[in-house]
């Protein structure tokens, strides 16, 4: 489970984001939307460390997020994380960028690491692709192993952000798919998407983001069928 009390960030002078405050349960699965600039990437980033705040707190299954070396590596080993571009290793095999960290970090033999990278690649159905180079496969096929990769950390949260963006409009569903299934697997999620077919089938909460603050939150038949705040109608006025 993740719990943000009133985190607050600072890039300089701006002040990103603003008294934050979101709990996500073991299985939720939340989307995050809102305007371009409205601090969903930097919340994000904040819960794996990849950005500091300055101001509040941030639990990740009880352990709370502070300078402690030691806890930021447990936490990125507990939080998976995908982006809009992959960024896999280009110089590694598909089955190598899965089996690096969990022998790296986790201390697995390359025997176990690879039964296990199998597995996931099986799981997001590119396991015939595993002894090729990223540069070898489609858009959507890399993200898939990206996923497949996070995954392979056995994660307790896997965090998103963007993760379709990059793509051609025919490979974005191969990838909204993985990510249902993964969804139905019970796996945590924190999603930012401009995906709001996929927010609606999938959340258990939209949060909606404008100048870092969580301006409103809600079921997806609520946020969509009967937006409260008068920015949120705004935006949903834009995508429709
Ligand atoms: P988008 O939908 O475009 O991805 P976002 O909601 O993810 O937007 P962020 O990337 O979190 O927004 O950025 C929030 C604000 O912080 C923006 O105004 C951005 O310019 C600013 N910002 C982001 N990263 C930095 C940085 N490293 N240094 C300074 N300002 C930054
Ligand atoms: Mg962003």
């Amino acid at each position: 489970a993740i719990r943000i009390t009133n985190l607050n960030k600072w890039y300089g002078d701006f002040h990103v984001l603003k008294d934050v405050n979101l709990t996500v349960k073991q299985g939720e699965r939340i989307v995050i939307a809102g305007p371009s600039g409205s601090g969903k990437s930097t919340l994000i980033r904040c819960i794996n460390r990849l950005e500091v705040h300055q101001k509040g707190e941030i639990f990740v299954d009880g352990i709370e997020l502070t300078s402690d070396v030691k806890n930021i590596s447990k936490i990125r080993s507990e939080v998976g994380m995908c982006f809009q571009s992959f960024n896999l290793f280009p110089h590694l095999t598909i089955l190598e960028n899965c089996t690096l960290a969990p022998m790296s970090v986790r201390g697995l033999s390359q025997t176990e690491a690879e039964e296990i990278a199998m597995h996931f690649l099986e799981k997001v159905r590119i396991s015939d692709q595993a002894m090729k180079h990223p540069g070898q496969l489609s858009g959507g096929q890399q993200q898939r192993v990206a996923i497949a990769r996070a995954l392979c950390m056995k994660p307790r949260a896997m965090l998103f952000d963007e993760p379709t963006s990059a793509l051609d409009p025919e490979t974005i569903k191969e990838v909204l798919d993985t990510m249902i299934t993964l969804a139905e697997d019970g796996m945590t999620m924190v999603c930012v998407t401009h995906e709001m077919g996929f927010a609606r089938q999938v959340a258990d909460r939209v949060i909606f983001m404008d100048k870092g603050t969580i301006v409103e939150e809600n079921t997806p038949d609520e946020f969509f069928d009967n937006p409260q705040h008068e920015r949120t109608q705004l935006f949903l006025s834009q995508i429709f």
